[in-house]
């Protein structure tokens, strides 16, 4: 037996008993993170293996002041000498210390930054830098989704399409950096204007478009009236006046998403062609 002491044993056992215990808390605390990562049941299986294992401690606290009650000292003597019996359990305390230290550094150190990684990257891929508005690719599987939706359930469903007047003279006169600022407060404007469940997505340039999932074409003519008049009405630092034309159409059973966006397109290009700062409807 290489401890004699009781109190190093006991001050062992408690130490591996807190280890273990600390390491399955934390794993039920970040139980969430483990699924979404798809590394549950693989920590589960360490998880389980190091319980297994300290559970020989927990057998070793019992039979160090349990057994002295109803066994001779002799007797837990030789319960002890089993237990302690060379350096293994020296090792095996070491070992099952160093897992519980690397699944809490896993838990909440790696895994966090994998999950943060990987929000960045899909932040990357579907929205556009500069306005944080969807990208087109994003667009394109959401408007398929919401059309399915609107199939299956009957529901309505509007697209709403605004260009920015005159853009090029904002440029040309201010630079690009006003203009890139314009374009980050015209997505102020209208995200102030629409509902969190719909869609704001930049398509182009200084060109975006709005899905509005439940609403029919009078509630999102509506709207796109009150966007473009919030825009003309805003103050743009020094830039003037800017202004916005605005096309909108409703889904139509069986439309495509081509023909869905090329009807509120052609609305808009009629509310250029109109003097600009309009909404004209595509029905
Ligand atoms: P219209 O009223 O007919 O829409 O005129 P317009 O000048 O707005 O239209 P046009 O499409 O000719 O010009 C769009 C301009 O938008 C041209 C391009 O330089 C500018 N643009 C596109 N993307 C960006 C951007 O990210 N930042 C800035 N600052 N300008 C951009
Ligand atoms: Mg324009
Ligand atoms: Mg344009």
């Amino acid at each position: 037996m290489i401890f004699e002491s009781i109190y190093l044993m006991t001050v062992i056992d408690v130490i591996i008993i807190s280890l273990t215990s600390i390491a399955f808390w934390n794993f039920f605390s970040n139980r969430q993170a483990l699924k979404h990562l798809k590394v549950f049941s693989g920590v589960a299986l360490v998880l389980t293996g190091l319980v297994v294992i300290s559970s020989l401690y927990i057998a070793d606290l019992i039979s160090m002041y349990v057994l002295p009650l109803f066994l001779s000292g002799k007797d837990v003597y030789r319960v002890m000498r089993t237990l302690h019996l060379n350096y293994s359990w020296l090792l095996s305390t070491a070992g099952i210390a160093i897992i519980v230290a690397s699944l809490l550094y896993l838990n909440r150190i790696i895994f966090p930054r994998i999950i943060r990684l990987e929000e960045e990257l899909t932040k990357r891929a579907t929205t556009d830098s500069l306005t944080q508005a969807y990208n087109r690719s994003e667009y394109d599987e959401i408007v398929q989704r919401e059309m399915h939706r609107c199939k299956r359930y009957n529901t309505l469903l509007s697209l709403l399409v605004l260009d920015i007047d005159h853009f090029k003279k904002i440029n040309d006169a201010h630079g690009h950096l006003a203009g890139d600022n314009v374009l980050k407060e015209v997505v102020n404007i209208i995200r102030e204007n629409i509902r969190g469940s719909d869609y704001l997505t930049r398509w182009g340039g200084e060109e975006f478009i709005v899905l509005l999932p439940e609403t029919g074409v009078e509630k999102a003519e509506a709207l796109a009236d009150r966007i473009k008049d919030s825009i003309e009405n805003h103050q743009f630092n020094g830039l003037g006046k800017v202004t916005v034309s605005l096309g909108v159409t409703q889904y139509r059973e069986d439309d495509s998403g081509e023909e869905l966006m090329k009807r509120a397109d052609e609305a808009m290009y009629r509310a250029k062609a109109g003097g600009r700062n309009r909404v004209e409807v595509g029905i």
